[in-house]
């Protein structure tokens, strides 16, 4: 990593120096780099590239609590925050208001988004083989712990599969994406989503820290396998989310993970003088994936993130 090398078998903290701040503080890249003592597969676990998520912040402290690099096969390379400008001010861009998640692979010399970006792919991506990336739900929304990732790649499928959180959600890769830079690497990504932005969500960072030490099981990486799923997660194709008719105060009706059928009242909105109501209807079959955690919404506000599943997984509850 840099110019530095890991003895096998131990677990070292490093600091990639980015860029300076106004003040002259130096802001760095905070790697912890956990060596096996046999030859293996590394896998990158990044997290915080939207600086207001942090529960990927309390997953990747869970997995290297749990993970001895004596009885490591391969390497883990862990980075906790990768946008280091937008942790400090509780902010998901940078500090040009650019998203990191549009920015790959980003340059040496352009915005800073760029050349944070470049430096994530150089010295942490082109050294792995798999990559897990570490997200929360944004603006007031919150998620259901999912997987997103290229379904149509069996071995990425296959790693989405052993994660096992309750649903994976197929999904195409969007242009300056760490999952899309990944690809034209050839480096499955998975993308982990859970809980909501600025606050730490247990149930979601339990099932993200299961899940990447599952993944690193199924990559032959552990001596010991984490415990096994109780439940298979399901496939989705497609998401929609359910949108504000207008402007008023929201009562959502559905918790994430809910199974909801066509013409169910998923939210009672109504305004202030509390003369106009109206009931939101869902037109979709499916389960709950994301939802909205603030009252107030205007006209076209997404309220409920719905993943239409086949009839067979309709029938689950979760
Ligand atoms: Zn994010």
């Amino acid at each position: 990593m840099g110019e530095h090398a890991i003895a096998p078998g131990c677990l070292e903290r490093l600091e990639l120096p980015v860029a300076r701040l106004p003040t002259g503080t130096q802001l760095s890249l905070p790697v912890a780099v956990a060596h096996g003592v046999e030859p293996g597969p590394v896998v990158w676990v990044s997290s915080a590239i939207h600086g207001d998520e942090l529960n990927g912040l309390a997953v990747i402290r869970s997995v290297l609590q749990q993970l001895d690099p004596r009885a490591l096969r391969g390497t883990v390379i862990a980075v906790s925050v990768v946008n280091v400008f937008g942790i400090i001010s509780a902010s998901r861009y940078l500090p040009d208001r650019r998203d990191l998640n549009r920015s790959f692979p980003g340059s040496p010399r352009g915005p800073l988004a760029a050349q944070l970006a470049h430096l994530f792919i150089e010295q942490v991506a082109r050294r792995s083989n798999v990559g897990i990336d570490l997200h929360t739900g944004s603006d007031g929304r919150t998620n259901l712990p999912q997987i997103r990732c290229d379904l149509e790649d069996p071995e990425t499928r296959r790693l989405a599969r052993a994660f096992g959180a309750p649903v994976i959600l197929h999904a195409s890769l969007r242009d300056g994406s760490l999952r899309a830079a990944g690809r034209a690497l050839g480096v499955p990504v998975l993308l982990y989503e859970g809980g909501e932005a600025h606050r730490f969500d247990r149930a979601a960072i339990e099932v993200g820290a299961r899940g990447v030490l599952r993944v690193f099981a199924s990559l032959g990486m552990l001596e010991e396998s984490p415990p096994e799923l109780q439940l298979e997660p399901v496939e989705a194709y497609k998401s929609t989310w359910i949108r504000a008719r207008q402007a008023g105060f929201c009562d959502l009706q559905v918790e994430l993970g809910q199974r909801i059928h066509a013409g169910q009242a998923v939210a009672n909105i109504f305004d202030a003088s509390g003369k106009r109501e109206y009931k939101v209807k869902s037109k979709l079959e499916g389960i709950v994936i994301g939802r909205l955690q603030q009252a107030l919404v205007h006209r076209g506000d997404a309220l409920v993130n719905v993943a239409q599943l086949d009839d067979a997984d309709l029938t689950r509850s979760f």
